[in-house]
């Protein structure tokens, strides 16, 4: 055995990244891999206005990177790469790097967040920042009196429309169905909010303006008739799920039928030597300030589980 760890945090959002100075503080010292982007959604935004001490707001990154250096001034250790298998059967737990690297380690607390499903359009991924957002409380105040459009018609769908209906000008909520997932009364909600309209058979096909540097309008197709047409927007917002980062975990930790991690209270799964913490159990509040919270609670819970076996 290489080397026996008494913590293991996968991800370096802010959920792994609380967990790493908590864990750190109790002289644990924590190994955190940083994942396959590093930083967490953090990393992808601008200006974070809603996450408590920075009056003045704070970049995304900037954030994290101060995160990060906490952490690491009381000890935690950062590495590149992300744990491609692990082995929660057996003690210690057993884990595999993309890099085959083998690891060892008393407890494991899973930050890995979920991604955001993308429409993957030419130029989506490229104006990310510049417009294009999949989270409308981190970005909607940038849109004041803008033109909005959000994409999807499930509830967070409808939860963004009617959230950024406060900002915008107006919203555009397009559909590629009639048949929304959403639950009735939310999307009765957004149906009766006057600023709100439903473009619905359609799909987006393309994004402008990459070489503006930020988003101008969209081409759109309607589904029944064909037709395709372009309409300005200023912020395109897309809301049509999350994935969570669970598959080396999927058949040994309880997940749910989406793959999130299934709570087992506080911080705790099913395997009492492993812990959740943030968007890879929390599909509910996914903000940076819970996810911090909870990566702290599974710092917390790991130390304990320590002390009483005796470590
Ligand atoms: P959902 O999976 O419920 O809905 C996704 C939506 O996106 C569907 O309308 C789907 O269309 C559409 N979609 C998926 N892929 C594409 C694509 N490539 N192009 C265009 N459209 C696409 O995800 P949500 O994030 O809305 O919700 C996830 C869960 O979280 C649900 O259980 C929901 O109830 C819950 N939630 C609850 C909230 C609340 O209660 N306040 C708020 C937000 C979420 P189609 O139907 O055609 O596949």
């Amino acid at each position: 055995m290489s080397e026996l760890l008494d913590v293991v945090i996968l991800g370096s959002g802010c959920a792994g990244n609380t967990a790493a100075i908590y864990t750190a503080r109790a002289n644990l010292k924590p190994l955190v891999f940083e994942g396959h982007e590093p930083g967490g959604q953090l990393s992808i935004t601008t200006e974070v206005e809603n996450f408590p001490g920075f009056p003045e707001g704070i970049h995304g990154p900037a954030l994290i990177e101060n995160m990060k250096q906490q952490a690491q001034r009381f000890g935690a250790e950062y590495r590149h790469g992300r744990v491609v298998h692990a082995d929660l059967c057996q003690r210690p737990l057993k884990l595999e790097t993309d890099n085959g690297e083998q690891i060892w380690t008393r407890t494991l607390i899973i930050a890995t967040g979920a991604s955001a499903r993308w429409l993957n359009l030419p130029n989506e991924q490229k104006l990310i920042g510049h417009g294009v957002s999949s989270c409308a409380t981190c970005d909607g105040f940038f849109f004041r009196n803008k033109k909005i459009m959000v994409v999807g018609g499930g509830d967070s769908a409808m939860e963004e429309a009617n959230f950024l209906s406060r900002f915008g000008s107006e919203v555009a909520l397009v559909h590629r169905s009639d048949n929304f997932r959403a639950s009735k009364i939310m999307l009765e909600r957004a149906q009766a909010n006057p600023k709100i309209k439903f473009i619905t058979h359609t799909v987006v096909e393309d994004i402008y303006d990459v070489e503006k540097g930020h988003v101008t309008g969209v081409k759109l197709r309607n589904l029944k008739t064909h037709e395709v047409y372009d309409r300005e927007v200023d912020g395109f917002f897309v809301a049509i799920g999350h994935i969570p980062n669970t598959k080396p975990f999927a058949g040994q930790l309880d997940l749910d039928a989406d793959g999130y991690i299934v709570t087992h209270g506080g911080a705790r799964t099913n395997i009492s030597e492993v812990f959740h913490a943030g968007d890879v159990q929390d599909r509910t509040y996914r903000q940076a300030i819970t996810a911090a919270g909870a990566g702290c609670m599974a710092a917390i819970e790991a130390e304990r589980f320590l002390e009483a076996e005796g470590h």
